[in-house]
């Protein structure tokens, strides 16, 4: 196993506590921005290509400036983040807005900024016209159902609530072009964290030959296709990121075929990459509190799954590395541990790490994405400050902690008084 990297060293990280009481998250901006790049570059040869981030994975002003900076759109799928668009300044067809299950108000916003809306179910069609009327660019979600096996992740398509069933694309095309609607494009998204790129290449592949069948059949030609989300990230050391160029070199090689070949180029090829885009380029930083031994031993934490909730929701891998003189410490079996009354509140089970000692900095890996975003306040935990260490090596704080004030701001303690029981 290789060891993971990080991009400061203890000395740094406890300088930085300094200032910022642990636990918090701290993105590595230089890694994002390089990420960003290689992955516009992998995609140079497609005119029009666009990555939206997929806001949900890092809700955060700062780190969108920093991706549109990189040429990056922004997907959006809730009133929230349609509002963070527009407060960094993004509109029209840099915002995707690909929903699900939506109330009108949000159909409403998006429309209103000019975003591209991308509808989950053909009865939204109907819907959509008659609550806020019709875009002049409509996209439908792909729902391939059995003719595609879904990764472990998503599991199977037909299984899923998202998109459209293929008879259902057929007819909601017609629909829209009948209604005089001339822009069209069309999205699926069939994978979660998958690390293999070929299964990418066959998604490319079952939407460009779609494509072809849909303009046979109805005459329409196609602005883009959204290849979705999806692309896994290295959790694990002994892990390959994704190969971007062949991924990329694969998807060039059915575009000819399918999209090129049936005289139907250019044709924009989108992701909306949430998780492979900050993922690998944030950290929980954590102190130990205690070490505990009873049937086992425990490393007790001073962050917990409100800070990081996918060990515990997925039984997901994070990296932990425990910043002292590794070297030289014996190994020993620990659960890590935050405090919530929940037995399920461990960043790792049966983990051989270096001896942890209380004080110890704990740093856990690949928190950039779907990490402080899945934060929640159960057993009244803050939620930590988010932090960005600046290519210049400073450190910002972009986004501070919860205080008790916040959390008790939706109380009304005065009322509560008076209150007659
Ligand atoms: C979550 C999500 C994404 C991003 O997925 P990642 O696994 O973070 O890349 C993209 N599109 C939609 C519709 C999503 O729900």
């Amino acid at each position: 196993m290789t060891e993971k990297k990080l991009p400061f060293t203890k000395e740094e990280l406890e300088q930085i506590s300094t200032k910022f009481p642990t636990p918090f998250h701290i993105y590595n901006e230089k890694g994002m921005r390089e990420y960003a790049r290689k992955f516009v570059d992998a995609f140079s040869w497609n005119p029009g290509f666009k990555e939206y981030f997929a806001i949900k994975a890092t809700p955060n002003p700062f780190i969108m400036k920093i991706l549109r900076q990189e040429n990056f759109g922004i997907d959006c799928s809730s009133m929230a983040e349609l509002v963070l668009a527009e407060k960094v300044g993004m509109r029209g067809e840099e915002i995707m807005f690909t929903s699900n299950d939506t109330p009108a108000y949000e159909f409403k916003k998006a429309l209103e900024l000019g975003a591209i809306i991308n509808l989950d179910d053909f009865a939204h069609i109907g819907y959509l016209e008659e609550k806020v009327g019709l875009p002049e660019l409509v996209c439908f979600r792909y729902n391939p159902g059995s003719l595609k096996e879904g990764n472990a992740i998503i599991g199977h398509p037909e299984e899923a609530k998202y998109g459209f069933t293929r008879e259902q694309l057929f007819e909601g095309y017609k629909i829209l072009r009948d209604k005089g609607i001339k822009r069209f494009g069309i999205h699926t998204m069939v994978a979660s964290n998958e690390l293999d790129p070929e299964y990418f290449v066959e998604t490319a592949h079952i939407l460009f030959e779609l494509i072809a069948e849909l303009h046979q059949t109805l005459g329409i030609r196609f602005e883009f296709a959204n290849l979705g989300g999806g692309i896994g990230i290295p959790y694990k050391p002994d892990q390959q990121a994704v190969d971007l160029e062949r991924m990329s070199a694969g998807i060039q090689d059915v575009y000819n075929k399918f999209i090129v070949g049936n005289g139907l180029s250019p044709l924009k090829i989108y992701f909306e990459s949430g998780r492979a885009i900050t993922g690998p380029f944030g950290f929980l930083v954590s102190r130990v509190l205690h070490i505990k031994n009873t049937y086992k031993k425990y490393a007790g934490l001073d962050a917990s799954m409100a800070n990081l909730m996918r060990p515990a929701l997925y039984g997901s891998y994070h990296h932990i590395t425990v910043l002292g003189d590794e070297e030289n410490r014996s190994k020993f079996m620990y659960d890590v541990t935050g405090s919530l009354c929940e037995n399920n509140d461990k960043f790792a089970i049966n983990r051989v790490l270096p001896k942890i000692m209380t004080g110890d900095l704990v740093v856990i890996h690949d928190t950039g994405a779907h990490g402080h975003a899945m934060g929640f306040n159960y057993n009244g935990k803050l939620r930590s400050a988010e932090l960005l260490l600046r290519e210049n090596g400073e450190v910002a704080e972009i986004r501070r902690a919860e205080t008790l004030e916040d959390y008790f701001a939706t109380l009304d303690f005065g009322e509560a008084e008076r209150f007659e029981v």
